[in-house]
């Protein structure tokens, strides 16, 4: 994963790692090629920007350059400030409430059904919860099949109306199902487009006003790029949404995504997705995801 951003930082740091002494010309060239492959790697401008200049401060605050080993401070600092890009510190999910509800957000084929089910798996064996998955989706039939498929390989019910064309109405019910039920989460997942658009974003904001869920998260595909920190722009300013799922590590993406949402959105990224099967999931690390990304 990210290996277009490994390569190319790797490169611009290659000057400073092992070198004995290096000059406040040398940090700068080689933050000016940190940001060029920050932005190849479609981290926004702003962002980009933001973060070498931060690293520069701090690599000469910290009079790096007097130092015995200033490369691999200089590669320390630019990690730890990759990672505090991304949130600095693992965010936990909220799994109050009785029951927890936790509503999912983000457009078709982000792989939010798929993360639903990965979700409800990991708080089934991990925290021991009895979790309730909800099919939304008034638009597709075989949205509402998939949720099923996932619920049945999962072991984990789920609740559906196929007749029903009220969303709220659905997750209402569901709600009210778990409680008797005895389910203590209830996960919503809701229909996606392919692109944003008004209804879409009205339907969904009607759906968390009336259940007001613990959990807002939202999912996005890591493959868009800068779209996919457009799109959580547009979601949060609707939803205020708690936490990002990173979905599709697992392919041939890039890093801008994991770096630019938090700092556009200020949320944190909860969760990554690294495949299609259900065990597929992880708690995001944010200073794990910068060793990677640098290498
Ligand atoms: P939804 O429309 O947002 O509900 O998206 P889906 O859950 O249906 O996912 C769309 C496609 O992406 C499906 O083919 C999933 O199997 C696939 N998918 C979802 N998450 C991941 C992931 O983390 N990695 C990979 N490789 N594929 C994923």
């Amino acid at each position: 994963m990210f290996n277009n951003l490994t390569e190319k930082l790797d490169k611009a740091l290659h000057v400073l790692k092992g070198h004995g002494s290096i000059t406040e010309v040398n940090v700068a060239e080689t933050l000016k090629e940190v940001r060029r492959a920050l932005l190849d790697a479609d981290v926004n401008f702003k962002t980009a920007k933001e973060f070498t200049n931060t690293v520069k401060e701090k690599a000469l605050g910290q009079n790096v350059l007097t130092t015995l080993q200033p490369g691999q401070l200089m590669v320390k600092l630019v990690k730890d400030e990759l990672a505090d890009l991304m949130g600095g510190e693992t965010a936990g999910i909220n799994l109050s409430g009785a029951p927890t509800v936790i509503l999912m957000s983000g457009l078709q084929g982000s792989g939010k059904t798929t993360f639903s089910g990965k979700l409800a798996n990991y708080l089934k064996t991990k925290k021991t919860k009895k979790p309730l998955l909800v099919a939304c989706d008034i638009y597709r039939p075989a949205a509402i099949n998939q949720l099923h498929v996932v619920g049945d390989q999962i072991g984990v019910e789920v609740y559906s109306e196929p007749d029903n064309k009220n969303p709220v109405d659905i997750a209402q019910k569901a709600i009210a199902y778990a409680k008797q039920n005895g389910f203590n989460v209830v996960i919503v997942d809701t229909a996606g487009r392919l692109a944003i658009d008004e209804a879409m974003m009205t339907e969904i904001a009607n759906v968390h006003k009336a259940i007001n869920p613990q959990e807002t998260l939202f999912v996005v595909d890591a493959m868009t790029g800068q779209d996919a920190v457009n799109t959580a722009k547009a979601f949060n300013d609707r939803l205020n949404f708690d936490g990002v799922v990173l979905t599709k590590l697992d392919g041939d993406t890039r890093g801008g995504a994991a770096i630019s949402i938090k700092s556009v959105v200020d949320k944190p990224i909860k969760f990554i997705g690294t495949g299609e099967k259900m065990d597929a999931i992880d708690v995001f690390h944010p200073a794990r995801m910068a060793d990677r990304i640098l290498g």
